[in-house]
């Protein structure tokens, strides 16, 4: 594996480490400088980023091929067009959003001082990104930044060699070079960057990372929004649609070969319709991919040989059984969907966030079992997806906590630039698309205007206070 990490080395040009202190200030002044604020600035910003990710459609494709071989269909969807409809929803809502707040009910008094809540850019932002959706992840937090009237540099994960260097084009080739700029690397480089002062580091990626980055955020109080993993679990009840469960939670664990933050981790499904929903994902796997997913150009890679080892690993130290799949091959990254029931919640399987297309199925008694071992497994996943009927998914959600949830399905909710989207407790914290990215980035100062002409109603805060609690 040391060969191949040296080959994406070479391939993609890491920035100096000495130049990134310049790299920072740059951004950092020309926020100071206050061109990023007006609106019409964002507006042309948001405008060249999207026609510069429209005319490099074709290199992003081939780019995502070469670091995850992700399908054209999966590009546009979690990528392409993802990015895309984002900028459109935020530019088209920007001017309301950038707008003044009043405060709401508030006393004839108080109205006077005009209060009202300001929507002021944070200012410089890091925003790093991680490998399997290399695009999305990194132009999304992006967009919200630009929205927000913030500058920002990005750090592209090392992991998608191509990608990051077809990010770094767009950038540089469309938008303002002074106030957006993509620094390369891998931990060298992130650590210098981490070494600068930012008003909001954006932190895409795992939990152990995101620790070291907290660290380091803290000695500066800098606010971090953390993007985090999680040991998201599923769970099928008896009185689910057992067809279309398999058949949703298939396509949870095979889009972008199950490397998603928001698969499910591992699903209970209750033991009486075990065996069925076992044979309707047989079935849907026949459908997705009728010559087998290892044939099929709509079937991604494991994105580099250590992740595949690791996965490799997961399967081989499980205590479960694989029904499904299993098949693997280093020499292409690939790993075959594959279901393997397990007989415990400790089963590696479960217990780890595999990020591949292993499907773990632990068959539960009813459901108050499968809501406890999903609070004792992770109280506080990215996703939760409930299958049952209306009383029990309902009895999911209440009983349970995390980031977002579909109900009867799998990922869905994190796929509208109109929800938040956001982990809660240790699978991370703040969100963003759309409206929630122009938040992220902004802060909300309050404000309030005292007329002179007040002074008379006013002076009677001023000391000696002798009399005067009884004019209150
Ligand atoms: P990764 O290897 O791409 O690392 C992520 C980023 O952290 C990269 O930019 C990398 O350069 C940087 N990094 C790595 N080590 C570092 C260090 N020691 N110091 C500073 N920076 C460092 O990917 P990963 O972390 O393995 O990402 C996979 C994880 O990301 C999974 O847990 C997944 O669930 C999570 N994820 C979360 C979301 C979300 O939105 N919540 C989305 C995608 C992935």
């Amino acid at each position: 594996d040391l060969a191949s990490m040296a080959s994406i080395a070479t391939e993609l040009k890491y920035t100096p480490v000495d130049s990134i202190p310049a790299i920072a200030s740059g951004v950092r002044n020309a926020f100071n400088s206050h061109k990023t604020k007006p609106i019409a600035f964002r507006l042309t910003q948001l405008r060249k980023l999207y026609w510069g990710i429209k005319d490099n459609e074709a290199a992003i494709v081939q780019a995502c091929k070469e670091d995850l071989g992700k399908s054209v269909f999966e590009t546009y969807l979690s990528e392409i067009d993802w990015c895309t409809n984002d900028i459109v929803f935020v530019t088209q809502n920007l001017q309301k959003w950038m707008k003044d707040e009043k405060a709401p009910d508030i006393p004839l008094a108080n109205k006077l001082l005009s209060p009202k809540i300001r929507k002021d850019p944070l200012g410089a932002i890091l925003i790093i990104g991680t490998y399997n959706f290399p695009v999305n992840l990194c132009l999304t937090p992006l967009v919200g930044a630009i929205a927000a009237g913030c500058t920002a540099v990005l750090k592209p994960s090392e992991s998608a060699p191509s990608v990051a260097k077809i990010l770094q084009h767009i950038v540089e080739t469309s938008i303002d070079a002074s106030c957006y700029t993509v620094v390369q690397g891998a931990v060298p480089e992130t650590t210098a960057l981490l070494e600068e002062k930012w008003d909001k580091i954006f932190y895409t990626g795992s939990a152990n990372v995101a620790k070291i980055i907290a660290k380091k955020a803290a000695e500066t109080l800098t606010p971090m929004t953390l993007e985090l993993g999680g040991r998201n679990p599923a769970i099928v009840t008896k009185n689910a649609n057992v067809r279309l469960a398999a058949k949703r939670l298939l396509w949870g664990k095979t889009l972008n070969a199950g490397q998603v933050c928001i698969s499910q981790n591992y699903i209970m499904v209750d033991k009486e319709v075990l065996d069925p929903f076992i044979a309707e994902m047989k079935l849907a796997l026949k459908q997705f991919y009728p010559n087998g997913a290892k044939e099929s150009d709509d079937f991604g890679r494991i994105v580099h040989g250590k992740q595949w080892s690791r996965l490799k690993q997961m399967l081989e130290s499980t205590r479960g059984r694989i029904v499904m799949g299993g098949d693997m091959d280093e020499s292409q990254r690939y790993m075959g969907p594959t279901v393997i029931i397990v007989d415990s919640p400790s089963d590696p399987l479960v217990a780890e966030e595999s990020f591949g297309p292993l499907i773990p199925i632990l068959p539960v008694e009813d459901l108050d079992t499968a809501i406890r071992i999903a609070g004792e497994v992770h109280r506080t996943p990215l996703g939760l997806y409930p299958f049952g009927n209306k009383q029990e998914t309902d009895r999911m959600m209440t009983e349970t906590q995390s980031g977002g949830v579909s109900v009867n399905d799998a990922l869905f909710h994190g796929s509208l630039s109109t929800l938040p989207f956001g982990g809660v407790g240790d699978s991370g914290h703040g969100a963003y698309r759309g409206k929630s990215s122009f938040d992220c980035f902004s802060h909300r100062r309050s404000v309030t205007s005292t007329p002179g002409w007040m002074e008379g109603l006013l002076d009677v805060r001023y000391p000696p206070y002798e009399g005067k609690l009884a004019k209150f």
